[in-house]
């Protein structure tokens, strides 16, 4: 049986993961527990993979090509044996240290508990838009976490049935845990500057955070009922319509004759597109049981698994 299982994405991270395994291995063994490291090589070109296959013990999981952090991470919580798994970044970023404290908070009766970098060693660009990022993210989910982009976490297993990361989620699994119901706790981690590789992400970033983001609160709330989010767009269109033409009636009257205006053609075009949001919302309906009914599709491809 093992007790602890730890989950790295390594994408060009050479020089990196010789030395993070080693740190995580000396905090894992003060712990006397059982444990296993998990590294995806999320198709790195430099020798990540080559560095991988020296290390002892590990497991490793070698995608085909990059599918990007979340479908790495995925494939990491899929092939997880431990009660309690740890995620983190494998560019030193994040430090092994901080495991054991994170592991102490779920005992207290929490399911996640999500790292906090108080004290963020990232370019000044870059934590400014996060600090704004974080507040938008915190007001729209209303979930009460400082940050929300640090990978180091400790969960436990159950929070990974029925689990599926895509796209660029990973950023989203807290919110996404809270709303089946499981309990989330923070804690303070240390951050430390990159010193070896470079950063996957730039500025672009922040506009698909943005959009997963709405993305993320649309699932929240109507994964369940598509319709109603559609039907209540679409039912507004209509009421914007019957005002609209309410007035062009009442001018027709008064002005005598109907005149084909700018507005009588939005009233028109309300009626129209009201309407089709409506039909979203039923074909949202019927995506969404084939959705809960899909057999066990998977995103990405892996070439090899690696069990030393
Ligand atoms: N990563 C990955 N696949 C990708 C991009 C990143 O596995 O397509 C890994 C990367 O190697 C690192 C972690 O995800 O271990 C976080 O990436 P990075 O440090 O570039 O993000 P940042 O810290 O700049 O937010
Ligand atoms: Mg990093």
């Amino acid at each position: 049986m093992v007790d602890i299982s730890v989950v790295i994405p390594v994408y060009n991270e050479e020089k990196n993961v010789a030395i993070l395994h080693k740190k995580v291995k000396e905090v894992l063994d003060t712990l006397n527990k059982k444990y296993e490291i998990i590294f995806i090589n999320d198709g790195s070109k430099d020798r990540t993979y080559e560095e991988l296959l020296k290390l002892k013990k590990v497991k490793i999981i070698n995608f085909r090509k990059n599918f990007g952090q979340s479908a790495a991470m995925d494939a990491g919580f899929k092939a997880i044996k431990g009660e309690i798994v740890v995620s983190m970044d494998g560019d030193l970023q994040n430090d092994p240290v901080d495991i054991p404290r994170l592991i102490a908070k779920l005992d207290e009766g929490y399911d996640v508990v999500s790292g906090w970098r108080k004290r963020r060693k990232d370019s000044l660009q870059k934590n400014f838009f996060s600090i704004f990022a974080s507040r938008l993210r915190r007001k729209i989910l209303k979930t009460n976490l400082h940050d929300f982009g640090c990978s180091l976490k400790a969960y436990r297993k159950e929070c990974f049935k029925n689990f599926d990361l895509m796209g660029e989620m990973h950023r989203y699994i807290p919110p996404m845990l809270a709303w089946k119901g499981f309990r989330l706790g923070e804690v303070k981690v240390h951050h430390h500057s990159r010193k070896y590789g470079k950063t996957k992400y730039g500025l672009k970033r922040l506009f698909n955070g943005f959009l997963d983001l709405l993305y993320i609160k649309f699932w929240g709330s109507y994964s369940t009922r598509p319709l109603h989010f559609f039907g209540l767009l679409g039912f507004l269109q209509y009421g914007l319509s019957v005002v609209i033409f309410i007035e062009q009636f009442v001018k027709a009257l008064l002005i005598k004759g109907l005149t084909v205006g700018p507005l009588l053609l939005l009233g028109v075009l309300l009626v129209i597109t009201g309407t089709m949001f409506i039909i979203f919302g039923f074909l949202g309906e019927i995506l969404i049981r084939t959705y809960y009914s899909k057999a066990g599709e998977k995103a990405y491809s892996i070439k090899n698994i690696v069990i030393r």
